[in-house]
């Protein structure tokens, strides 16, 4: 791990993969003709060295005290590190890096080396009520490592555990590996690959997110289907909480009671500090099998979508775009298209993964359900070329937000016979909350979906809206249409977060959600274990 190659704020790395290559001129002109701009303006973040913090409100006695206890050099208060741990990479995070306007940032950085240095620090911190921020690549998207202290916190200590990423062992017979959590994707993927396995687990944020992030938030892979949600690999872990350290029951199944371990996954770090993780692993597929189809509409999609996940095939993957993201992502190779001509036929990507006769299998299976939908295969080409880019688009969220665009995306998950009205209803939701914004007012608002990890009874929907920023008032601007979207969510009794959590961001949405009665439970197991709120104050309660 390099943090000097990455950008302080923006996604990835210094040097930015080119997407849009020949197509760059034309692709901008169609932006800023649709989002109703002359002249795309020129917004560019702030410079880094100008930005003016804080001074630090712990006393230089109790980081003293702390050094003594944890190695050399691993303690930080250098401007730069509180800047680039102040924020995780939600637009909002990414607008108040970009303005330099930080005037929350965590007093120190820490970076442990072992699980006993975790101990020291939580001890140090529940003993001087200092806040502690666990921080895993902070690829959050909801808010999940600002820096948030409590009334009684003296100061906020930020810990970064990217320092903590062993793998300690594989158990090849059960198929469960243990790692240190501050792993990141592509180290942890290249040391179980080189033994024949793999976690299976591969965000869009897989390059720089942790095992413990992915925990934490209860993320999903691109391949969920095949190789399950955090929660599903999720076996156990080693926490250290301020009463001391304690380890989740870690069995092949249990009639003991309720499992604590289920309060894990999705914690976001208010329970405690996962040190070391267990985790279901799989052999290599022997075959991997990606291709293209087109349907002639998101709701044919959507049904041959439904009955390919009741049947038995080894299906990894489902991505079904609607007509709007198909749409744009074939603009995106053409630099351009008219959307007042928008086709209605769907892209969807298939993946299957697993032995070769089974694949042979499913791909029969596959034919015979999408030859009743009118499917028709485009090839594998296009469904490669997606694999090979699948990580790199994030970077275009920069670029947007250079050129005066604001750029969003929302997730939630419902049942097969929801899933349609739900997309309807979230779509015109932001749609009309973007045409009647009081400040910027585009020429076609950019709001488009796609089914991006699918179940037996029912499926997620991603969405993703791009639209000519207020430069008066960003945050508000996002606020409406962010809220507009939760309300329908909520309505259609649909969940505030299929896999980025709750963090800061979705906290109002989360009692309607789970029932008073439940959100209390919730909130007296986190005072028993946390009775000064000193484990990321202000998120998920
Ligand atoms: C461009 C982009 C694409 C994304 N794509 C996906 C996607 O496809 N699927 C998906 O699920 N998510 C996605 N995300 C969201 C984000 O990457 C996930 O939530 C990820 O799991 C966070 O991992 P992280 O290591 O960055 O954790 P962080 O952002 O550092 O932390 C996330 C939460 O976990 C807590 N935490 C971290 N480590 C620990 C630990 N060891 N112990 C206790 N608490 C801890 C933090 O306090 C925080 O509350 C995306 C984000 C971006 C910016």
């Amino acid at each position: 791990m390099n943090l000097s190659e990455r950008k302080w704020c923006g996604w990835g790395l210094k040097q930015s993969p080119d997407l849009l290559k020949d197509k760059r001129n034309s692709f901008w002109n169609w932006l800023r003709e649709l989002s109703g701009f002359t002249e795309l303006p020129h917004t560019l973040p702030v410079d880094i060295n100008s930005i003016s913090l804080n001074e630090p409100t712990l006393p230089s006695t109790l980081i003293s005290e702390l050094e003594t206890k944890i190695s050399q050099g691993k303690i930080t208060s250098e401007p730069i590190e509180r800047i680039i741990h102040a924020r995780g990479k939600s637009y909002l995070d990414t607008l108040a890096l970009r303005s330099g306007n930080l005037p929350d940032v965590p007093d120190i950085v820490i970076y442990p080396q072992t699980k006993e240095e975790v101990i020291e620090v939580i001890r140090w911190a529940l003993f001087n009520n200092v806040a502690i921020i666990p921080f895993g690549g902070g690829t959050s998207v909801v808010g999940g490592v600002n820096p948030i202290k409590g009334q009684n916190h003296i100061g906020i200590a930020t810990l970064d555990l990217r320092e903590m990423n062993r793998l300690i062992n594989i158990d090849t017979k059960s198929r469960i590996a243990c790692a240190e959590s501050g792993i990141e994707g592509p180290h942890l993927e290249e040391l179980l690959q080189k033994e024949g396995f793999t976690l299976g687990h591969y965000p869009q944020s897989f390059e720089f997110s942790t095992l413990g992030g992915w925990v934490s938030a209860r993320g999903a892979g691109h391949q969920s289907i095949r190789y399950g949600k955090a929660e599903d690999w999720f076996v156990g872990a080693e926490i250290i909480s301020p009463p001391g350290p304690w380890k989740t029951e870690a069995f092949p199944a249990s009639a003991a009671g309720p499992q604590i371990k289920d309060l894990i996954p999705g914690s976001e770090g208010t329970l405690g500090i996962m040190t070391d993780i267990e985790f279901r692993i799989h052999p290599l597929p022997q075959e991997k099998y990606y291709n293209a189809y087109i349907f002639p509409s998101f709701e044919a999609g959507i049904e041959a979508s439904r009955q390919l996940m009741q049947t038995d095939i080894p299906l990894a993957m489902i991505r079904l775009s609607d007509a709007q993201e198909t749409f744009f992502y074939t603009a995106m190779q053409m630099g351009g298209g008219d959307p007042s001509s928008l086709p209605k036929f769907c892209l969807m990507l298939i993946g299957l993964e697993g032995d070769s006769p089974c694949i042979t299998a499913g791909r029969q299976i596959i034919e015979s359900i999408f030859a009743n939908h009118q499917a028709i295969s485009l090839g594998e080409g296009i469904a490669d070329q997606w694999f090979q880019q699948r990580f790199l688009l994030p970077y275009l969220r920069d670029e947007m937000l250079d050129y005066g665009l604001g750029v969003d995306t929302l997730e939630t998950a419902t049942r097969w016979n929801q899933l349609l009205d739900l997309h309807e209803a979230i779509h015109k939701a932001i749609q009309e909350t973007i045409e009647n914004d009081p400040d910027q007012k585009p020429q076609f608002p950019i709001v488009m979906a796609h089914i991006s990890h699918a179940y037996l009874d029912g499926a997620s929907l991603y969405f993703t809206f791009v639209f000519p920023r207020s430069l008066k008032d960003p945050s508000q601007q996002w606020h409406r249409i962010k809220n507009s979207a939760s309300h329908v969510i909520r309505y259609h009794k649909a969940t505030i977060s299929h896999h980025h959590g709750i963090g800061t961001d979705h906290k109002q949405w989360l009692t309607g959600e789970k029932s008073a009665l439940a959100y209390e439970l919730l909130r007296q197991i986190k005072y028993q274990i946390d009775p000064k709120n000193i484990l990321n104050p202000g998120k998920l309660f």
